[in-house]
């Protein structure tokens, strides 16, 4: 059924421009369009990317160490075959823990980034280096520093100490066997001094970095506490949807950004019908459960990228972005069929219905006007008998020509 109707803002209950303010600082936080949690999909490719990062780190270092070594070649100080062991230990390392995350081994652990083997892995390494090569002692200190640090924020403090330990074991090893085979006292006295220095400093480096390590895991739980809070803020304590604040900052947000592209952007009022009798019928909390399960219904026809949200009361907002009007009415009325084909509590014998008033948005216009239209449409659906979806007609402009959408009920 068509009307003509021109007349549109009609006062109404409108907001105070200050709740529509985003309650954070940072509004790169707060997209348009969140979810409660992140689709398993997006989750896994996160999980992806952050495992190719922690391997491309670990890559990193070695690289880091092989050209050291291929450094000390390059002086001739080291023997090339002394760079190809090395190379050999390497790739046969990588292609081993490679198998090992391939078959998803590394998943019966607990240590799931393998992250004492590698650790392990690249101490065992560089020992064989400087078994090979005395010189490369010099490398041997800044690494074991390095790898330490590597693995720090993961490893616990006494399994760090433990490999300090067995990796300075190692080096006595070393030091023993090479005096035995050159029966070089001066090698054995640098190597000592050497092995004293890192004796001293590598247990107190391990000691140090715990510190940090327990602060990264307070930042790291407070940062996890601080994004359940902001989600809570965003969400209505009964129905668990996105709340009037949240909602009316995005409502401000993709006005903005409409005002900006152009892009068509729809929103719909949807009030609960006879709402006091509900009430009068199951009681409050009877009418609690029926407001959850509106919004559980509700939102099962909203699509990705619209938000749904409560207004207040029995009253609720849904915005549609990027969305012209037709969409958005055939979403508003597969709401409202919804809503009405549902087995509600016997004891309420005319079930439950909704009216929807939905409009487009007017570039220019003010938040309140694009609100109060669609308010406006709502309380028209309400006259016009409830349960019905009305079309607010956007103002149109002088210059415009005859609109496509007059006010239009659907039912
Ligand atoms: P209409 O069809 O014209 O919208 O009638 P209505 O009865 O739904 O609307 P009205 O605004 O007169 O009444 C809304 C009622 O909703 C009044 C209030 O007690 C009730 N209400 C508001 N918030 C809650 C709530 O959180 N829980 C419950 N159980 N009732 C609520
Ligand atoms: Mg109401
Ligand atoms: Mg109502």
């Amino acid at each position: 059924m068509l009307f003509g109707r021109q007349a549109l803002f009609a006062a109404t209950d409108a907001f105070p421009t200050s709740d529509v303010l985003p309650d954070f600082e940072d509004s790169t936080q707060a997209p348009a369009t969140p979810s409660r949690r992140r689709p398993v999909a997006v989750q896994g490719a996160l999980g992806r990317e952050k495992d190719l990062r922690r391997w491309l780190l670990v890559a990193g270092l070695v690289l880091l160490y092989v050209a050291g070594v291929a450094g000390f070649w390059l002086l001739d100080v080291v023997e090339v075959t002394t760079l190809w062991v090395l190379a050999a230990m390497v790739v046969g390392g990588f292609a081993l823990f490679g198998l090992v995350v391939q078959l998803g081994w590394n998943g019966f652990l607990r240590d799931r980034h393998l992250k004492v083997p590698i650790v392990t892995a690249m101490l065992a390494c560089m020992t064989v280096v400087f078994y090979l090569e005395p010189v490369t002692q010099i490398l041997l200190g800044p690494f074991a520093f390095v790898t330490v640090a590597y693995g720090v924020f993961s490893i616990s403090r006494k399994v760090m100490l433990r490999l300090m330990l067995l990796a300075l074991l190692a080096y006595v090893g070393v030091m023993a066997a090479q005096y035995h085979l050159q029966q070089n006292l001066a090698l054995l006295r640098l190597q000592g001094l050497h092995l004293l220095a890192l004796a001293l400093t590598l247990p107190v480096f391990v000691l140090l970095m715990g510190r940090v390590q327990r602060l990264y895991r307070i930042l790291h739980h407070a940062n996890r506490k601080i994004k359940n809070i902001q989600e809570d803020a965003q969400r209505d304590v009964l129905t668990g949807c996105f709340n009037r604040r949240y909602v009316l900052a995005v409502l401000e947000e993709q006005k903005q950004l409409a005002d900006e592209s152009g892009i068509p952007l729809c929103l719909a009022v949807l009030d609960i019908d006879h709402f006091k009798h509900i009430n009068d019928s199951l009681g409050h909390l009877g009418g609690d459960q029926v407001l959850r399960d509106f919004g559980r219904l509700a939102q099962q026809s909203v699509r990705s990228g619209e938000v749904f949200g409560r207004y207040g009361g029995e009253e609720f907002l849904l915005i549609f972005p990027a969305t012209s009007l037709l969409p958005a009415l055939n979403i508003c009325e597969r709401i409202r069929a919804q809503i009405e084909a549902h087995a509600w509590d016997s004891r309420l014998r005319s079930g439950v219905t909704v009216s929807i008033g939905v409009t487009q948005y007017v570039l220019g216009e003010s938040v309140m006007e694009f609100f109060s239209r669609a308010d406006t449409a709502m309380y028209l659906a309400k006259e016009g008998g409830r349960n019905q979806v009305v079309v607010e007609e956007p103002v149109p402009h002088a210059d415009s020509l005859s609109s496509e959408f007059p006010q239009q009920r659907s039912r």
